[in-house]
């Protein structure tokens, strides 16, 4: 597939000269460290952070690559998913000139940060069972058109999309294409960093908020070609990524196998979720979900709600999102939470 990144990127951005940090100028490990006007005496706190972090987070990216079965090169870490999605506009897209294409009902975060950069948006909503219009998408996107947010498994919707649609828009769309795969681990599909070989123009999104339980460190990972992460990497923040949370979670990935429990519970609690769920008779919709989420259709959400929250029962109100009318977003908790939550419902909505 012929794909010219360069062409795609901002001008300025192709010719910035990055940052060069002491870590960048000097990589030893030994010697005696007077290049970064740390404190030499260690820290306020009992364990040290006195040191700048390695600015790559070389050791925690081959640990990804293990589990992910991507190459290191081809990863980027950024604080949050969300430094990963403000990058890119950042990269590749010239306000006032350049657009991308949104699919609602989606992430609000695509949309927060093309009007943060100001940067032109082209909506193409889902259908009414929240698959991809890819036809649709590709009549909305011109030259300009830089970069397409596809969500799957989708937030808020729960379904993942077609996988056909998926490899159709990364063939004909002419920008980048982006795979928000946040809730992959809650989903049967394969990710698609399996196609990053094949589509210089993917990039893949997946994080450590969710199925890890990290969501307080803020670690999103992208996944995409090396010249991509190159770029993402030459304009973000030097040291983006604390030591502590580089520690934190290279640590932690050495149990994956905890992790796959906490999944394997969080899926059975959602089958409980939606068990007990369809037995009540004002639960008009369950979406079928590939998350750790239900969205869930009921008469009068928003009061629905409001009286939820009156029980102490904080759910995600999404009636007035686009297809989601009268719809609430129900995280999958733990089963007493869970059964908090069933009897609050049960009690406002009889
Ligand atoms: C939760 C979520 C993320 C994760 O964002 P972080 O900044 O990594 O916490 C990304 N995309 C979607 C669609 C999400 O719902």
């Amino acid at each position: 597939m012929s794909f010219d990144l360069n062409s795609l990127l901002r001008a300025h951005i192709l010719r910035l000269q990055p940052y060069t940090s002491a870590r960048d100028e000097y990589t030893g490990k030994e010697g005696i460290f007077l290049d970064a006007n740390e404190n030499p005496f260690g820290s306020i706190t009992s364990a040290d952070y006195n040191r700048y972090p390695d600015p790559y987070q070389s050791a925690l990216k081959e640990e990804i690559a293990k589990i992910k079965g991507v190459r290191s090169t081809q990863i980027f870490l950024g604080n949050g998913s969300d430094e990963a999605i403000d990058l890119l506009y950042r990269a590749f897209c010239n306000p006032g000139k350049d657009n991308v294409i949104l699919l609602p009902p989606t992430y609000g975060m695509y949309e927060v940060s093309a009007n943060i950069n100001d940067v032109e948006i082209r909506k193409v909503s889902l259908t009414s069972d929240f698959q991809l219009q890819p036809d649709k998408i590709l009549a909305a996107a011109d030259d300009h058109s830089k970069i397409l947010f596809i969500c799957s498994p989708n937030n808020p919707s729960a379904n993942k999309m077609k996988r056909e649609d998926i490899l159709f828009l990364l063939e004909k769309f002419p920008g980048l294409v982006v795979v928000d795969e946040a809730y992959i681990d809650f989903s049967d599909e394969p990710s698609f960093t399996t196609e990053l070989d094949r589509f210089p123009n993917l990039l893949v999104m997946q994080t450590f908020s969710k199925a890890w339980g990290l969501a307080s460190l803020r670690l999103g990972m992208a996944f995409g070609s090396k010249e991509l992460i190159r770029i993402l990497n030459k304009i973000k923040p030097p040291y983006n990524i604390s030591g502590l949370t580089q520690e934190t979670v290279l640590a932690a990935i050495q149990d994956k196998k905890k992790v796959d429990r906490m999944i394997q519970e969080i899926l059975s609690e959602r089958d409980f979720l939606q068990n007990q769920l369809e037995k009540l008779p004002f639960v008009q919709k369950i979406h079928p979900s590939h998350a750790n989420f239900l969205l869930v259709q009921v008469p009068q959400a928003n009061r629905v709600y409001d009286d939820l929250i009156k029980e102490k029962v904080i759910v995600r109100n999404r009636a007035k999102v686009l297809l989601c009318e009268d719809c609430l977003r129900i995280t999958v908790g733990t089963r007493a939470e869970n059964e908090a939550f069933l009897e609050a419902f049960r009690k406002v909505c009889s």
